[in-house]
């Protein structure tokens, strides 16, 4: 049984991402998950085709980490395959945002990676954000691509698709998307003034120790 403070904080961080510019117009703008603090094996995740301005507790699904529905009278959003591949391969990941925010998703249509630009990306998602191939989705193999293509890190693209961002809670994940449409957009502005100039690789293992070392708990995402 998901507790009601948990459902509430999730319903109001799925409002907040509709309200979010990572959001788009119309039904199918993503989908949203949250594991159990109490019970690891519980996923709550969003319905198919709602809007989520919408939703109550009573129209999320609580599925197991096989995909079996505990709770819900919905049927649960089709994202649901890959967000439970990242919770099956990550134990560490308590939130996963999927969105087709649209800078992030123009690189994704292309194939193309987010380059560690600025900090603040490397920090957020650990480096640059790679593309796992297209796969149709809801299939399972999309599943795996996307699992081998995040590998330890918080954010990957799914080629002509979109964004997914995990964080060890929904709102980092929330903050995670949003950095990485950040820095797609600055991405985009750069190539067109003539190049991406991303850090290099001595720069991004230094700030990953100093983020380590010395970020705040809690927060991941700081400047
Ligand atoms: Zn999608």
């Amino acid at each position: 049984m998901i507790n009601n403070q948990f459902c509430e904080e999730f319903l109001q961080i799925a409002r907040d991402f509709e309200e979010s510019p990572l959001s788009g117009f119309g039904p199918g703008k993503g989908s949203l998950s949250a594991r159990d603090y109490s019970d690891s094996e519980m996923i709550l995740i969003t319905p198919s085709g709602m809007q989520f301005s919408t939703l109550t507790s009573e129209d999320l699904v609580v599925l197991d980490l096989k995909g079996n529905i505990i709770e819900g009278k919905r049927s649960p959003s089709l994202d649901r395959i890959f967000h439970l591949a990242v919770y099956n391969a990550r134990p560490d990941v308590f939130g996963i945002i999927h969105t087709h925010s649209p800078y992030a998703t123009a690189f994704a249509s292309l194939a193309k990676p987010i380059l560690p630009l600025i900090m603040s990306l490397v920090i957020s998602a650990g480096g640059s954000v790679d593309v796992a191939p297209f796969a149709f989705p809801g299939s399972e193999e999309l599943g795996q691509r996307v699992v081998e293509s995040l590998g330890k890190k918080s954010a990957v693209l799914m080629e002509q698709h979109g964004v997914l961002a995990v964080g060890k809670n929904l709102s980092k994940a929330l903050e995670v998307a949003g950095t990485v449409e950040n820095v797609a957009q600055i991405q985009a502005i750069t190539e067109s003034l003539g190049g991406a100039r991303p850090l290099d690789q001595k720069t991004i293992n230094e700030g990953l120790i100093f983020e380590k070392n010395y970020g705040q708990p809690g927060n991941s995402t700081k400047d």
